[in-house]
């Protein structure tokens, strides 16, 4: 899973500082930092501080997950 914040967007409300601290942190007043990559373990909070931001500046990208099996459907 990896996380993308659109920086140019971002407004600096801290939701998702509040909402997934180990990933968002607040540098000085303004500045975003993040952890590009987080494991499943905070999958939760990043998905709630993506649903969170007011500007949605957060982008959760699930394609470095193994792709699912479709089963196929018969009757
Ligand atoms: S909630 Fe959105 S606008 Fe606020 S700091 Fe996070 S990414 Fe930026």
């Amino acid at each position: 899973m990896r996380l993308v914040v659109d920086l140019n967007r971002c407004q600096g409300f801290a939701q998702c500082v509040f909402l997934a601290p180990d990933v968002f942190s607040l540098h000085g007043e303004e500045a975003l930092l993040f952890s590009p990559r987080f494991d499943e373990a905070q999958r939760d909070r990043v998905e709630k501080a993506a649903a969170a931001c007011p500007v949605q500046a957060i982008l959760v990208d699930y394609s470095d997950e193994p792709t699912k099996r479709v089963e196929p459907h018969v009757g």
